[in-house]
């Protein structure tokens, strides 16, 4: 039984690598979803197959609460909603290896096996409890902020740096004399305090860092879950435990460092400067007015063009837009412009988010660019429509020194001949700042929701 095992976890890991890599292309990202979803149905299944299972019927009870919990919470999630639910995922995914990790302590220490525990197992459990833990109470707090349930400013308590810095240290000396002892009233007291220890240091850790710092935050607790679960796989000997935790562990750190790259800090930064969150702050003083404009004048200029670039932002996602904006695209396109939709990094609130409603909507993929292959063009654009962005297409990042956001690369759609921004009012972005684009000489603002106002765009076309 135990090769058979093996051989179908060797088969769920093949799965879900390649579904990882067709996740890769818009087009065979559904089918990698699939696949790693096959994997992932393979892998549970031979799990329950193995003879030291003790109780299917509390497992079973686990998966009917657990799968009513979470079809529920994804049916009624708004897509704008994502986020927080992606970082409660990835608590939840700490918390659970947490779990693990403490239900083989307790299981060792009431035979008395901890006493003869190997020094790797006892440090895995260990470190399966501190990612766990920090994995756990770091991604609710980062929950919290995102859902603005709590401030999403940073919150720095004096000598903050320190305290973490002094309770990470504390947690290494007393999981090096647990891994030596775990025996006995020491053992079961020690245990509980790196518990609870690691549980404040995710609280701690994450408080400080502020609402704009989130995508860094989110991709590096989604790769702590990752570690979390590898370490968890290495305490109960599980193979495929092991490969899909550092799956993630790895995935989720390529894209912390391509989201670091894309607010142009770095991982010590965000974590340690207090930096990101919600300011009154505007950089200089900005000059001149927002123009407002009018439905019929933009589409007599958008008629004229020969390319066009979108930069979709958050106020899409919450306008719900997508559909209506691949619909202009297309129109555009019918009437011989070439379009284009630019995508930067942290536009949104989660890593992706204007891919997936891109995807949602169909927008071939071989119309959507990366910040770094767009900006070069930007100069020969006729038109660029701003779709509810803001912080991401802001020209202060890249020419007011002092503007908080200063250094972040943004696409820069102030280069274009005409731009058109779609926002409801003057509402600032996620950073609170002013947006020196809107009043430049070149940049209109088409005031309402943004869906009504591509319907609108798209109507005079049709007219
Ligand atoms: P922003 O949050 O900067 O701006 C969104 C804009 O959308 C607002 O100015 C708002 O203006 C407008 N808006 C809101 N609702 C509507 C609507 N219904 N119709 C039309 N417009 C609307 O968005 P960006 O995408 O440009 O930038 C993302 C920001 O979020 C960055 O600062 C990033 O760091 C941060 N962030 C990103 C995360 C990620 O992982 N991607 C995670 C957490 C934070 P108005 O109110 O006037 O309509």
């Amino acid at each position: 039984m135990l090769w058979f095992i093996n051989i179908a976890y060797i088969a769920a890991s093949i799965l879900f690598i390649f579904g990882i890599k067709m996740l890769g292309n818009a087009t065979t990202a559904r089918r990698g979803n699939l696949l790693s979803s096959l994997g992932m149905l393979l892998a549970v299944v031979v799990t329950l197959l193995n003879k030291g299972i003790l109780h299917y019927g509390l497992i079973l009870a686990g998966i009917v609460i657990g799968a009513a919990i979470g079809a529920i919470a994804a049916k009624r999630v708004q897509m704008t909603g994502m986020p927080e639910l992606v970082a409660l995922f990835n608590g939840f995914g700490g918390l659970a290896s947490l779990l693990v990790g403490w239900a083989e302590f307790a299981r060792a220490e009431k035979i008395g096996w901890v006493y003869d525990y190997p020094l790797f197992t006892a440090a895995v459990i260990v470190l399966t409890v501190l990612i766990g833990g920090v994995t756990f109470t770091g991604s609710l707090v980062a929950y919290l902020k995102l859902s603005g349930k709590v401030s999403g400013s940073p919150t720095i308590l004096p000598q903050h740096n320190l305290i973490n810095a002094g309770i990470l240290l504390v947690l290494v000396v007393l999981g090096a004399i647990l891994c030596m002892n775990m025996g006995g009233w020491l053992g079961v007291g020690l245990f509980a305090l790196i518990m609870i220890l690691a549980l404040g240091l995710g609280v701690l850790g994450v408080i400080p860092i502020g609402g704009g710092d989130m995508p860094v935050v989110i991709s590096f607790l989604n790769s702590c879950s990752g570690l979390a679960a590898a370490a968890a796989g290495f305490v109960i000997f599980n193979n495929v435990l092991i490969v899909a935790g550092c799956l993630v562990g790895a995935s989720g750190l390529i894209l912390t460092v391509i989201m670091c790259k894309a607010m142009n800090r770095t991982l010590g930064n965000v974590f340690f400067s207090g930096f990101g969150g919600s300011t009154t702050k505007t950089g200089a003083a900005t000059e001149g007015e927002m123009k407002a404009s009018s439905v019929e004048d933009a589409y007599y200029v958008l008629e004229a063009a020969k390319s066009v670039v979108v930069v979709p932002g958050y106020g899409m996602a919450v306008a719900q837009a997508q559909h209506a904006v691949k619909e202009l695209g297309s129109i555009l396109e019918d009437n011989g412009a070439e379009v284009r939709y630019a995508i930067h990094p942290v536009a949104g609130r989660m890593p992706g988010h204007m891919n997936v409603l891109l995807a949602e909507a169909d927008v071939p993929y071989e119309q959507l660019c990366e910040m770094d292959a767009v900006n070069p063009l930007m100069p020969t654009v006729d038109v660029a429509i701003v779709i509810g962005a803001n912080d991401v297409v802001n020209p202060a990042a890249s020419e007011d020194e002092s503007s908080p956001i200063y250094g972040m690369p943004i696409i820069n759609v102030y280069e274009a001949k005409t731009v058109y921004a779609l926002k409801r009012g003057q509402g600032a972005g996620f950073s609170g700042l002013v947006n020196t684009l809107f009043f430049r000489e070149n940049c209109r603002m088409l005031y309402g929701d943004a869906k009504s106002t591509v319907s609108a765009l798209v109507s005079q076309f049709e007219d």
